[in-house]
């Protein structure tokens, strides 16, 4: 009775909170209250797939659905982004009838990785993929050894773990864990022989503190990874990018199929070759996964294309808090050898909370920025100061400070036609795009 009355509440709720434009956590809150183990009582659909990460969580989730929905498949994911228990609760029960069976073959659950656990007390995923840990959000999360703590307990012995066989923190999850496949990528055009950016946080072997060593590197310490003391290393890979081409911007994975890439960044490589494994454990033809993720173009606006006056412009989402995101975008900028002016915003840290700690500044590699083709870098927003007195650390000479973003702006637009990159966060990239003609 009180499951039924928990699912009709939260129907009720959900629908009325589309009415006036409320968030999807909010209803499942009242049906957790109503009946705290809901989750359990419920009929759930034969594949749960959930998604933790520091990032690629929701590139990764979307061609995840994107794969299995072209396959036939019936998938109920949490698009609104809503990823801590509650939003779960909306997510299941908004879609499942008042009997309380899911109508879907398959739940695709994007997880906060701090409350991963919360959310898997009552049922666990099938499958499990964990694409990555590192710094990220240090004010909220704490460090990345903490994180890894806070989602083992959400690890269930019979779920199938999918992990990054480059990443020597996140494929710790392995240890005395059965059902584990790898995906990762073999040695290719990207690779360097050492470890790059500004802090080595693969210095050390996660598991015994040993030195570790690296036969390759992708980015910055994910890659092929070896303790020179207890034997934790970078695992045979169950699904591998054999081959990069960025000039034609094509991968090959298990040097069978190819996907084109709508986006040539190690990050969307990442996501598609998490994707390609997870679809596959459902049962997807490698010749179905790698078509629907050929130039898949995502939805979640993570990079977008614009005019300023005579710019053509390109922001690139990166995350605040997160020097790995932001350190991707900058390598992206410096590859295309393309005279460019370059615009990074800090205003809000955080669209969720607030801080004004920038300390992860210090985390970020501007000096990949110290390239002939890059003419000029335009800092601005609340905390250009602090960017400031990072990039006076930098060998960029070329960069001026606006703190005015309507002014910087501006400012570009009267001035210069070159290609034209804004490096910001969720939490600010309106504050851009709200003045700029948007493409497509
Ligand atoms: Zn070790």
């Amino acid at each position: 009775m009180r499951k039924r009355l928990a699912i009709l509440v939260c129907k009720l709720g959900h629908f009325v909170g589309k009415l006036i434009g409320k968030g999807s956590s909010m209803p499942g809150k009242f049906a957790l209250k109503l009946c705290p183990d809901i989750l359990r009582r419920v009929d759930l659909p034969e594949h749960i797939i959930a998604v933790t990460g520091s990032n690629g969580k929701t590139s990764t989730v979307e061609m995840i659905a994107a794969v299995l929905r072209a396959d036939g498949k019936r998938v109920v994911y949490n698009e609104e982004g809503s990823n801590q228990i509650e939003g779960v609760t909306t997510l299941v029960l908004t879609n499942a009838t008042l009997g309380g069976r899911v109508r879907a073959d398959v739940l695709l659950i994007e997880s906060d990785e701090r409350y991963a656990a919360r959310t898997f007390q009552f049922f666990h995923p099938t499958e499990f993929v964990i694409t990555n840990l590192y710094r990220d959000q240090l004010t909220r999360n704490g460090h990345p050894e903490w994180v890894y703590r806070s989602i083992l307990p959400a690890i269930h012995p019979e779920t199938e773990l999918l992990l990054n066989a480059d990443d020597p923190l996140s494929s710790c999850f392995a240890q005395g864990h059965e059902a584990v496949k790898w995906f990762g990528l073999d040695r290719c055009s990207i690779s360097s022989d050492g470890p790059g950016g500004v802090y080595h946080d693969g210095a050390y072997c996660p598991v015994c503190r040993a030195p570790m060593e690296y036969d390759y590197v992708h980015y910055n310490h994910i890659g092929a990874f070896r303790c020179t003391k207890c034997g934790h290393r970078k695992p045979a890979t169950d699904y591998t990018v054999t081959e990069v081409d960025l000039e034609q911007a094509r991968v090959t994975i298990d040097g069978e199929v190819n996907v084109s890439l709508a986006f040539r960044s190690i990050y969307n490589i990442y996501n598609i070759l998490a994707a390609y494994a997870a679809c596959r454990e459902c049962g997807v033809s490698r010749e179905t996964a790698a078509s629907v993720l050929s130039n898949y173009l995502l939805k979640n606006g993570r990079m977008q294309t614009f005019r300023l006056g005579a710019h053509h412009g390109t922001l690139l989402t990166s995350k605040h808090e997160n020097s790995i995101a932001y350190d991707t975008n900058l390598r992206y900028i410096a590859s295309l050898e393309q005279d460019c002016a370059v615009l990074v915003i800090v205003d809000a840290v955080s669209r969720k909370y607030f801080t004004s700690e920038t300390s992860w500044l210090w985390d970020i590699d501007f000096d990949r920025l110290a390239a002939p083709h890059v003419k000029r870098v335009v800092l601005a927003g609340r905390y250009c100061n602090d960017l400031a007195e990072r990039f006076s650390y930098t060998e960029l000479e070329n960069w001026s400070v606006e703190p005015d973003i309507a002014k910087a702006a501006a400012e570009l637009k009267a001035n210069g036609d070159e290609e034209l990159f804004v490096v910001t966060c969720f939490s600010d990239r309106d504050k851009i795009l709200s003045r700029v003609e948007k493409e497509g």
